[in-house]
């Protein structure tokens, strides 16, 4: 068990202008001091006016430069290594809104260098599976959002949410061991990085159709990520699952600031509520002698029981902005931080033990001491007589005939196969024994030995052929469970030495194949990728929405080039084009590396073959010596288009990498424009529908009516 408290950091989002109010300095090793320095006349409306420093207690704190690699190797990578391990992990992001919450958690969607700790720790997750061949991993992700209480699913496949409430939603349950299930939360299998992101992207992309003006959900709602992973190792019965959230929590803003009238007030109120109870649940489990902790007050904090002072390494980062007018905001979530941070949770590992593999290990217990029961009772079996079973059986058989005694038995045991085999033997002695009497056949043999074996030249040539038979069926049947059995063998052998090769490959640098088989194919980022396979899934259900008609594409057409994303999706559209192209010269390369280190073996086996000549005509030892230092040249040049391999091989990983993030970043960036150009289009139309019904109101001889004002515009 691990005992922690919730480590808490900061980051501060860049300003424009350099703000004197704050400063951050590091006294202890451990951490970090936050210190806000508010001069008295502007320190009005703080609770304690007459305040002027601020001083708060973080683990770090990241300033304003800091980059979103830092954050995560700093944060997310500790958290991500914990959970591989087999613990919990939380990380969630707190502060007001535009404070860079989804920027820190999921990231910024224009850059490839903005991506936040969801993707990163994705990348992480499956780099360090690749890494360990010892166990095996599976993850599912789930992506839940919360809004005015209610859950709902964010990765609904069904391309028909255009709002929230078109999600399925999700219901909280709670068991008699008051263990939390989510129903309706589809946890979706991810077997590499490439799926996890889509289903990443497919969730933020229904998180951002889902949104209207009216539900500015992404700042009123909480958005859980979780990546469930089991570990199992081959051989073993138990298995480590761990959980890790990754939580872009409400904008913390106070209602007070947010001005909002009628329905958004309630809707503002709602989550103030939820984190409300968040801090309800923060400021309990921070109080000794606490027995109860009002967890079920809200959905978040149902769902985050074990986050929150449970079974959890749980991390909080603390987002704010420092210009003047958000000072009070960033103060307040100092001050919710430094409680979080007095909570303490216990970590444990979760291991258990995998039913099904207990099972196949019990199964295969019972089959054996089954065996050995029936070894010592002789008690009835599945599946044919062995060789020596038989031969067993046919000298209990010689004995029993040989036997003069009245009250001999043949005992065999409640096993029919042993029962009927018998009772067949001695049939066709009988019948064998009845032909030869038949033909007054001396016998010589006694009853009992095998008929085939006996040296009679009256013998029924039938019975003969018919016990061969008999014979050479019993031989292909053991003939083919013998091959049956090595064919396995083979196969087993087989999966062994392709992994042996597939590893030896990895540390060589080479492969076998050309280069573009050492990886997924890839796909030109200037094209519209496939809708086959894993990699077309996310676009797919990005395509939303009736196909435009004509005088609609027009107007699309229009509206795309004075919408403010265009510039971006044309900047990452030409940025595709340009990875693509440095994607293929990089497996240019690759095959060139390739080819050069063959012609290098294949110049060193010349010489080796120069040098056998050499050694058989006797020619002189410097010749041979030469020869000796052309190979080392040979084999140094190998070594180095090897390393030049190996380092191609991780660019074009790398650069695969950014070429898919980029490609989900312009479909998202294409279905945002498509729900702007809605927007925009229904606008257009609802002012036609006004102008006509104005227009109606004039007379037929086209002057005003006195009781319809009209716009100036429509004169
Ligand atoms: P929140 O989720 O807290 O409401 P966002 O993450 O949406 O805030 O951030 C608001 C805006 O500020 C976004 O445009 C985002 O790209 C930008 N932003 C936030 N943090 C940073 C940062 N550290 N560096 C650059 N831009 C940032
Ligand atoms: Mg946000």
């Amino acid at each position: 068990m691990v005992k922690q408290t919730i480590q808490i950091f900061a980051r501060i989002k860049p300003t424009k202008k350099n703000t004197a109010v704050y400063s951050v300095n590091s006294e202890e090793q451990a951490s970090t001091f936050l210190e806000f320095v508010v001069p008295k006349d502007t320190a009005d409306g703080f609770v304690n006016n007459k305040r002027e420093c601020f001083k708060f207690r973080f683990q770090k704190v990241f300033d304003q430069a800091t980059k979103q690699e830092n954050i995560f190797e700093d944060i997310a990578k500790p958290v991500a290594d914990s959970v591989l391990a087999g613990y919990n992990g939380t990380i969630f992001a707190y502060g007001q809104t535009g404070s860079g919450k989804t920027f820190t958690i999921t990231g910024g969607a224009e850059r490839f260098s903005d991506r936040g700790i969801i993707p990163r720790t994705l990348s992480y997750l499956y780099e360090r599976f690749s890494l360990d061949s010892s166990n095996v991993y599976t993850t599912h992700i789930s992506y839940l959002e919360i809004y005015n209480e209610i859950g709902y699913d964010l990765l609904d496949s069904r391309q028909e949410a255009s709002r929230l409430e078109d999600l399925p939603k999700v219901i909280i349950m709670e068991d008699p061991d008051q263990n939390i299930h989510l129903r309706n939360l589809s946890l979706q299998q991810s077997a590499n990085e490439e799926e996890a992101l889509n289903l990443l992207f497919l969730g933020d992309t229904n998180r951002m159709i889902a949104e209207t003006p009216m539900n500015q959900a992404s700042t009123r709602s909480h958005c859980i990520f979780t990546v469930h992973l089991c570990r199992r190792e081959p051989g073993s019965d138990t298995l480590r699952r761990s959980k890790l959230h990754l939580v872009d929590l409400a904008g913390s803003d106070r209602v007070s600031k947010t001005g909002l009238n009628g329905q958004l007030l309630t809707e503002a109120k709602y989550i103030n509520l939820s984190l409300h109870y968040l801090e309800q649940v923060i400021i309990a489990l921070s109080e000794r002698n606490r027995f109860h902790i009002p967890y079920r007050n809200s959905m978040l904090t149902s769902v985050l029981r074990d986050s929150l002072g449970g079974n959890c390494m749980t991390t909080m980062i603390a987002t704010m902005a420092v210009d003047k007018t958000n000072l009070d905001e960033s103060i307040s979530t100092c001050r919710f931080a430094q409680r979080v941070a007095i909570i303490k949770n216990e970590a444990v590992l979760n291991e258990e033990l995998d039913p099904a593999l207990l099972i196949a290990r019990l199964k295969q217990e019972v089959q054996s001491l089954k065996e050995e029961l029936s070894m010592l009772t002789g008690e009835e079996r599945d599946g044919q007589l062995a060789v020596e079973e038989i031969q067993k059986l046919e000298e209990l058989v010689k004995a029993f005939l040989d036997d003069p005694g009245p009250d001999v038995t043949l005992s065999l045991g409640p096993d029919m196969r042993k029962i009927q085999y018998c009772f067949s033997l001695l049939k066709t002695m009988i019948l064998a024994s009845r032909v030869e009497s038949s033909s007054s056949c001396d016998m010589q043999t006694s009853p009992g030995v095998r008929p085939e074996e006996k040296d009679c030249e009256h013998r029924s040539e039938e019975e003969v052929a018919k016990l061969k038979e008999l014979l050479m069926q019993r031989n292909n049947e053991i003939s083919i469970l013998v091959r049956l059995l090595k064919k396995e063998k083979k196969r087993a052998k087989d999966a062994i030495t392709q992994l042996d090769s597939i590893s030896d490959r990895e540390k060589d640098g080479t492969t076998s194949d050309s280069s573009s088989s050492a990886l997924p194919p890839l796909k030109d980022g200037t094209n519209e990728p496939t809708t086959n396979g894993p990699a077309g899934r996310a676009v797919v259900y990005m395509k939303r929405g009736p196909q435009l008609s004509m005088g609609k594409q027009e107007a699309f057409e229009t509206f795309i080039t004075d919408h403010e994303e265009h510039l971006i999706i044309e900047d990452n559209r030409s940025l595709l084009k340009q990875r693509s192209a440095e994607a293929r010269k990089l497996g240019e390369q690759l095959n060139d590396a390739k080819q050069k280190i063959n012609d290098f073996k294949k110049q060193i086996e010349i010489r080796r073959r120069q040098r056998a000549v050499h050694g058989v005509t006797g020619n002189h030892q410097n010749v041979v010596e030469d020869l000796d230092l052309v190979e080392e040249n040979l084999r140094k040049n190998i070594e180095q288009e090897k390393k030049n391999y190996k380092s191609t091989v991780a660019h074009l990983k790398a650069l695969k990498t950014e070429i898919e993030h980029l490609q989900l970043l312009l479909e998202r960036a294409k279905v945002k424009l498509q729900k702007d150009f809605q927007k925009w289009w229904n606008e257009e139309a609802s002012k036609v529908q006004e102008t006509e019904a104005r227009s109606q109101t004039r007379s037929p001889c086209g002057t005003l009516q006195p009781s319809s004002p009209c716009s100036p515009g429509f004169e």
